[in-house]
């Protein structure tokens, strides 16, 4: 028996969970899929999972998690989890956990993100209260919900007529960046200290991504609102004189992450940007572990191309970090 073979890699049932569960397997792990009943059949189809674990909602998961230590499981967080279980909950799992759990918490604080970005010294989009706001803001909605109504405002009036009974949620009024909504994958290794760049996708959005498919004459006829929801992605590449810069906002929030938690930011992480027109990143948003943007690089990206010679997705990255770190004895830096 492998040494990997004595542990087993979980996730739940969504988001990139097929990547993350055929990269484990490429790795020698055996591998678990935790679904919801009913959304089982692309784990099945697919191969990926060795494992189906099949719950009634995402809370159920603490009436198998006595399974997953038995197996020596190690779980992978990803935005579905995050959003279907919610952070607290996630503070009291008991299962194996990929990833510093403690920079959960600032990332879900939008004041707190802002802070870490700004720590980082990277470019962001100003932040407005309502009643201040004095340009085109985007304003959006706590938690890993997708982009789901969001929407603009120019001014304080047209913010309160938009944000009708939503006003006692938690949101953020944005300065509305006009350039192409760019995603850097990135991952970093707490065992060699290396940050690499793994790729980058343009979100495919409903429906703003499709009201440029309406001339503007007609779109007066639609009663339209500009909304965010994420459908699926594209892949990109940048102009390859972005790159060094790529690199240096990646190590930098590595850097500014490790002022933040005992551990500091470590794994896959995404940098959410806008690139304007004079080749300026934006960050709006830092998500501090794999993105689903990843999946259109199940095979490997054109980065990770140059670097491996096997093909290398995301998911198969972070089972081959937790593959080494076994192997070095030390599988406790990978683990939050
Ligand atoms: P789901 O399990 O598809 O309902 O996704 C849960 C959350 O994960 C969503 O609200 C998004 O925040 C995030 N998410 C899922 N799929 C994607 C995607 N393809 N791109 C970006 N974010 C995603
Ligand atoms: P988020 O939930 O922060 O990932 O944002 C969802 C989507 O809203 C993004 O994928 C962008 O299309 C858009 N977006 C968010 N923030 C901004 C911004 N400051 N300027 C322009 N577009 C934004």
């Amino acid at each position: 028996m492998n040494t990997q073979q004595k542990y087993a890699i979980v996730t739940f049932g969504s988001h990139s969970a097929l990547q993350i569960l055929k990269g484990a397997q490429q790795e020698g792990f055996h591998t678990i899929c935790i679904c919801i009943k009913g959304k089982e059949q692309p784990y099945k189809s697919f191969g990926v999972a060795d494992e189906i674990i099949l719950i009634d909602k995402y809370d159920d998961y603490f009436l198998i998690e006595d399974q997953l230590l038995q197996k020596n499981a190690i779980l992978i967080p990803h935005a579905s989890m995050i959003a279907y279980l919610g952070i607290e909950k996630i503070q009291l799992i008991k299962t194996m956990y990929f990833g510093d759990r403690d920079i959960l918490s600032i990332e879900a604080s939008r004041d707190k993100q802002a802070q870490w970005l700004e720590d980082a010294r990277l470019n962001i989009p100003k932040t407005f209260t309502p009643a201040t706001i004095d340009r085109p803001c985007i304003v959006k909605f706590d938690g890993a919900d997708g982009g789901r109504g969001y929407f603009i405002a120019k001014d304080y009036d047209e913010f309160k007529k938009k944000i009708a009974d939503r006003y006692n949620e938690s949101f953020t009024c944005q300065e509305y960046v006009v350039g192409i909504p760019t995603y850097i994958h990135y991952f970093y290794s707490p065992l060699t200290k290396e940050l690499e760049l793994f790729g980058l996708d343009k979100r495919y959005e409903s429906n703003v991504d499709g009201i440029g498919r309406i001339a503007f004459k007609d779109q007066a006829g639609f009663a339209l609102e500009t909304s965010y929801t994420v459908a699926g992605n594209k892949p990109l590449v940048l102009r390859e004189s972005l790159l060094p810069e790529v690199f240096k906002m990646g190590e930098s929030v590595i850097k500014a992450s490790q002022k933040l938690t005992k551990q500091g930011l470590y794994g896959a992480f995404c940098l959410e940007t806008v690139i304007t027109s004079d080749l300026q990143f934006y960050v709006f948003e830092i998500s501090a572990r794999i993105v689903a943007g990843t999946n259109v690089y199940m095979n490997g990206s054109p980065y990770t191309y140059l670097r491996y010679d096997e093909p290398m997705s995301t998911g198969r990255r972070i089972a081959r970090e937790i593959k080494q770190a076994i192997a070095r004895d030390q599988l406790t830096k990978v683990l939050g």
